[in-house]
């Protein structure tokens, strides 16, 4: 814990810190922000790891889609639609009164298949990797054979031998399990106090063994990472470090490029492209934010959206001590129903690899996901969890904000910020079950009459 004078200290060198221990939004520019050329000099990873975990999927194709038969329309390909907003972008104009210059697009990974959320990218890549490794190694496969035959008793015999660990707010957990239970392997989640219900009895319907804690996500993380450590057949998934975990997740920068062609959108030094990714321990978006940079180096512009409860990634890279601080030490609760996003301590991996990187960060409250969730279901019939939500108000705060306009303009964007585009990642929220999404839509709608009517949410 930092003592009050070391909170003062800190504060005097950050002033914003103020504002996020108060838990109000905040927009947050990244002074340490570099051309991506310079940049990659210290990211020990390149294109060619991105290329490699993208045909690792490829040659699992044929088993996903085998087992997971919503997957055979793409052959296998687990992959999420992007599509415009127009609407959304129009009722975000008037419920925040500003204008957003450019077009607006939705990345729906909350329609991705198997687990309905962006860790069906890194979570069920990182499983496929280690099913491969246990096999090759093993002699139970070659590469370049027919990767459906994982899909036999032989195979799940074999898997069985061996388990899987891994700490959850939810998600993480959710494709680890249904991936990970699907080859045979035995798996162990560890869930947070914030993780769902529904979550939970999903994964056990699986024959997953889920563990409930009462405490929050890195320490759920510390208690898993123990418990596999004794077990020498068993392979932890660090949410926390994992390069494999990032790669899968980078590998959705090749698969938008290609969605973003096949849509005639051009991204260069006439038409920027703005990205904003809501952030829990950071892999997610880091990962995406990696494979981007390779793909459109400094025409992509990175914010990572956070809940103004857990800020984790904004104290880390503002404060330059990563995985060192935690929003508690600064007085924040960690409280959020953005559960994907209720993380207190930041991904050491990601600050380090990407603090020249990532444009900037904003907060978003709760309330705004809320009327933010409603408005999507009203205006575009989608559907998403409160967490993905965070994504969304990126183009209203870029526009809105001072430090947005100050990125813009300390960026010589401002004349072709006509030219926008703008993606707003939308995370998750396919697997909600039907009767927790009316209970988040009303939520949403109650919120935006009160707001409406002129009363605040005095969180
Ligand atoms: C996990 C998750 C994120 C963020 O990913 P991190 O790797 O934790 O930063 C965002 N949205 C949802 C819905 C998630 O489940």
């Amino acid at each position: 814990m930092m003592t009050k004078n070391e909170i003062q200290k800190r504060i005097k060198e950050f002033p914003l810190l103020k504002t996020i221990m108060a838990a109000e939004e905040v927009f947050w520019r990244n002074p340490k922000y570099h051309t991506f050329a310079q940049a990659i000099r210290t990211i020990p990873l390149r294109e060619g790891d991105v290329k490699e975990a993208e045909e690792r999927l490829h040659r699992f194709a044929p088993y996903i889609a085998k087992v997971f038969p919503e997957t055979r329309p793409a052959h296998g390909i687990i992959e999420s639609p992007l599509v415009r907003i127009p609407n959304m972008k129009q009722r975000l104009e008037k419920m925040f009164q500003t204008n957003i210059e450019g077009e607006l697009l939705l990345k729906c990974d909350s329609h991705l298949p198997i687990s309905g959320s962006i860790k069906a990218r890194g979570g069920i890549y990182e499983v496929l990797k280690h099913a491969e490794d246990l096999a090759l190694a093993n002699g139970m496969i070659a590469i370049g054979e027919d990767y459906a035959v994982m899909a036999s008793e032989e195979f799940r015999q074999f898997f069985s031998r061996y388990s899987l660990v891994v700490g959850s707010t939810g998600n993480l957990g959710l494709s680890i399990g249904i991936i990970g239970a699907q080859l045979g392997f035995r798996v162990t989640v560890h869930m947070s106090a914030d993780a769902k219900q529904w979550k939970k009895d999903l994964l056990r319907s699986k024959g997953v063994t889920v563990m409930e804690h009462l405490t929050d996500y890195n320490q759920v993380v510390e208690e898993a990472r123990r418990q596999s450590a004794e077990d020498p057949t068993s392979y932890f998934i660090d949410d926390e470090n994992s390069i494999h975990l990032f790669l899968g997740y980078a590998v959705a920068a090749l698969r938008l490029k290609k969605q973003l062609d096949d849509m005639h959108i051009t991204v260069d030094g006439d038409h920027p492209l703005f990205v904003y990714l809501p952030c829990g321990v950071g892999g997610g978006p880091g990962g995406v934010t990696f494979g981007l940079k390779l793909v459109y180096g400094d025409h992509v512009h990175c914010f990572f959206a956070e809940p103004t409860h857990s800020p984790c990634m904004l104290l880390g890279l503002m404060t330059g001590q990563h995985d060192r601080v935690s929003v508690q030490e600064f007085g924040l609760d960690n409280k959020t129903e953005a559960d994907g996003l209720a993380v207190g301590r930041p991904s050491r991996l990601v600050g380090n690899m990407l603090e020249n990187v990532i444009s900037g960060v904003y907060t978003v409250d709760d309330s705004t996901l809320y009327r933010l969730l409603a408005a999507m279901v009203d205006t575009e019939n989608i559907r998403l969890e409160p967490s993905a939500l965070a994504g969304v108000a990126g183009p209203v705060r870029l526009f809105r904000d001072l430090a947005g306009q100050t990125y813009v303009e300390a960026n010589g964007l401002k004349e072709n910020m006509k030219n926008a585009t703008h993606i707003g990642w939308a995370t998750g929220g396919s697997m909600v079950p039907k009767d927790v999404m009316e209970a988040y839509y009303r939520e949403g709608v109650r919120i935006e009459t009160m707001t409406e009517n002129g009363f605040s949410e005095g969180r």
